[in-house]
């Protein structure tokens, strides 16, 4: 079982509304974001092309943030989904520091957040609240290790990129282009 993303940046229309569920869903306070959308312009005028990038955690397969924690709250969990445990969290910040994406923040609690592939729902047979709302449906999570899978089947069939794959982290969000 590996869980991954895939996140179709033809379909996506930076409408936001990812980002307004996983507030809601994972009581994100204000300030904050587990997620967030990149606008990014590439080419040269009279050719610009404009793409939007809906941008969370990547669950690394080599997540430096789990490497460098010293007390072991950050974590892999079943499917390669890197959380952290709020109450071992003693918020040094050093995964923050360490990761390339930043993709954590530190929550007013005192402990460090982050996307956490919405886990909760997941054991539960539900999708991510952002996959669920995305009103273009270009958001894909599932197991890439089943090849008969929504996620595996998009990573097979179309062209994709992962993100600052020379930090040798393994990123697990692979972005459909
Ligand atoms: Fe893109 Fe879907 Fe997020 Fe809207 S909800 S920004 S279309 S990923
Ligand atoms: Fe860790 Fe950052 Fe990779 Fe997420 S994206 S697993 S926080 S290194
Ligand atoms: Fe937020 Fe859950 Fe989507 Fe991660 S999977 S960005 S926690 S809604």
């Amino acid at each position: 079982m590996r869980y991954a993303m895939a996140i179709d940046t033809k379909k996506c229309v930076g409408c936001s509304d990812c980002v307004v569920a996983c507030q809601k869903e994972n009581n994100v306070p204000d300030g904050f974001c587990r997620e967030w959308v990149v606008e990014s312009v590439s080419g040269t005028y009279p050719s610009l092309e404009l793409e939007y990038r809906s941008e969370r955690c990547h669950h690394c397969d080599n997540s430096p943030c789990v490497r460098c924690c010293p007390t072991g709250a950050s974590h892999i969990e079943e499917g390669g989904v890197v959380l952290v445990t709020h109450d071992k969290c003693i918020g040094c910040g050093a995964c923050v520091a360490s990761c390339p994406y930043d993709s954590r923040y530190p929550h007013p609690d005192g402990y460090i957040d982050k996307c956490t592939f919405c886990i909760h729902k997941v054991r539960k047979g539900e999708q991510p609240a952002c996959v669920e709302v995305c009103p273009t449906n270009c958001l894909y999570f599932g197991d890439l290790d089943d090849p008969n899978s929504e996620v595996s089947r998009k990573v097979k069939e179309r062209k994709y990129k992962r993100l600052k794959t020379e930090a040798g982290t393994d990123p697990q969000l692979y972005f459909l282009i």
